[in-house]
């Protein structure tokens, strides 16, 4: 199956500061600069030459909130229609809301592995239901996940506490957490905000939250997720899509975190490529 890349330019619900619409450049730039190989660690290569994946551009995203909910969701709709898997770079959180939309269309019984600082299950942040501290509560009210498991969570308040027990959420707290993916089966979805990890792996985001992941801690939880991985002994998952969000050029330093996106967009490739 041919893996299809979309850039998601899109940050007018960061609540914060405003930057991840310039991601998908910079990530396309630190994957194509020359600097690293196209193997993954698990042996699959995914370099353009191998026609595993194709890169769809940049989705043409309006400044009104509804048509780029509209927009973006039709764009992984399309990228979608002949079954491939789709991965998205780039967007505040916001986008994965409309992208899991799309995604559940095809995919019923969807699991969704999220990593990130922050729960983002608000109801409502600053009076904006479209915040990017919110789409897990959209996507849990529409009933598009059957099982939403978070992993790197240290910022968690009582009403996210509240939020997470009204919908079920697996929330695994980086404080308590055990370093393992629970065991998963059927259409798997991968959401990563970079601020999963610590700020000293990835200062190039809008919200340093320290005490967080390490690189290597990010990338075996998502091996994990193979078939025979730790998370999914029998096979009976299936890496369906994932998202890259959050990044924000303006805060990286030498490419550090653009260069992260990129690592995992390789190793994200070869797993939704079914090749390692
Ligand atoms: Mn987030
Ligand atoms: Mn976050």
């Amino acid at each position: 199956m041919v893996t299809k890349v979309l850039g998601v330019p899109y940050d007018a619900h960061s609540s914060f500061l405003r930057g991840p619409a310039a991601a998908p450049a910079e990530i396309r730039a630190s994957l194509h600069c020359g600097s690293a190989n196209w193997e993954t660690e698990l042996g699959a290569s995914v370099g353009p030459e191998t026609e595993r994946w194709v890169d769809l551009g940049d989705l043409e995203i309006s400044a009104d909130v509804e048509a780029a909910l509209a927009e973006i969701q039709s764009g992984v709709s399309a990228a979608m229609a002949d079954g491939s898997p789709v991965l998205s770079l780039g967007g505040d959180h916001m986008v994965t809301w409309p992208i899991v939309r799309a995604v559940a269309e095809r995919h019923r019984n969807l699991t969704i592995v999220h990593f990130d600082a922050h729960p983002d299950l608000y109801d409502e942040l600053d009076g904006d239901r479209f915040s990017h501290a919110c789409p897990f509560a959209r996507i849990m009210e529409e009933g598009l996940a059957a099982r939403l498991i978070q992993v790197g969570i240290r910022t968690i308040t009582p009403h996210q506490r509240d939020q997470a027990d009204r919908f079920g959420v697996e929330v695994l707290e980086l404080r308590t957490w055990d370093g393992e993916i629970p065991a998963v089966a059927g259409p798997v979805y991968v959401s990563i905000d970079l601020d999963a990890l610590d700020p000293a792996f990835a200062p190039g985001v809008s919200h340093y939250e320290p005490g967080g992941m390490t690189t290597r801690q990010l990338i075996d939880s998502i091996h994990s997720l193979r078939p025979g991985g730790a998370a999914n002994l029998d096979g009976a998952a299936r890496l369906v899509g994932a998202d890259i969000v959050e990044l924000n050029p303006t805060r990286d330093v030498g490419d550090v975190t653009a260069m992260v996106g990129a690592k995992l967009t390789r190793e994200l490739l070869g797993l939704l490529s079914g090749t390692g």
